[in-house]
């Protein structure tokens, strides 16, 4: 079962991938952390992307569609959620392309709602466990007390270059005028399903179990 996870920055996308690929063993492909990484170990490509992802621009479709298109050739697994891709409506169209010439289907678009003023609050107070990626929030699921993560005893926590009220608002805009298409386009296509993504974790978590044994 192949899903993708739609929803602004700060939806909460990462957290219910992380916990999909706990519960049904699925592959979690995020080009955000894949740019990353890239940025990280600095190839060529990071060096590129670097400062776009620094303002919160959006990548070229050419990279990001490059970076899973090599992953659907390589990585086996009995699912993908995408996360973070498609972004834009030239992506969906690969996506839709890369999977069949893999023999493969898209079988759920599952939609984040949040509203615009919580994801601001949430991404300026979020940090993750710079292990695992395990990820926390200030007020509302602060790093443990003893300084280790809960999911892998981490204790270097970092803060995302690009999550800051500027580059979170250049962000929003993208997802706006790029991705929200995308909603109206899986509803045509009769895929789109959408939770409520400001609950609590555990019930978004239940309400996209529901969309996928449905
Ligand atoms: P994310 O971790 O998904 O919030 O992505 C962080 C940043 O990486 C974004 O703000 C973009 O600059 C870049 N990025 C990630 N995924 C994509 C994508 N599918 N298309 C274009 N840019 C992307």
């Amino acid at each position: 079962m192949n899903i993708i996870l739609l929803g602004p920055p700060g939806a909460g996308k990462g957290t219910q991938a992380r916990m999909l690929v706990d519960e049904r063993d699925m592959v979690q492909l995020s080009t955000g952390d894949m740019l990353r990484e890239a940025k990280d170990s600095g190839t060529e490509m990071g060096k590129i992307v670097a400062d776009v992802m620094a303002r919160g621009a959006l990548v070229t479709d050419e990279i990001v569609i490059g970076l899973i298109r090599e992953k659907l050739e390589t990585v086996k697994a009995s699912g993908f959620i995408f996360d973070g891709f498609p972004r834009t409506l030239a992506q969906a169209d690969a996506l839709g392309e890369l999977l069949e010439a893999e023999g493969q289907t898209l079988d759920a678009v599952i939609e984040m709602r949040v509203d615009d003023a919580a994801l601001v609050a949430r991404i300026v107070a979020r940090s993750t466990c710079g292990s695992c990626g395990e990820v926390y929030n200030d007020t509302t699921r602060p790093i443990p007390a003893d300084g280790k993560c809960a999911n892998c005893g981490g204790t270097e926590f970092k803060r995302r270059a690009d999550d800051n009220e500027e580059s979170l608002r250049t962000r929003l805009m993208e997802y706006y005028k790029q991705t929200s298409p995308l909603i109206g386009y899986y509803y045509a296509k009769e895929m789109l399903s959408r939770v409520d993504g400001l609950a609590e974790i555990e019930a978004v978590q239940s309400e996209i179990r529901e969309v996928l044994d449905a």
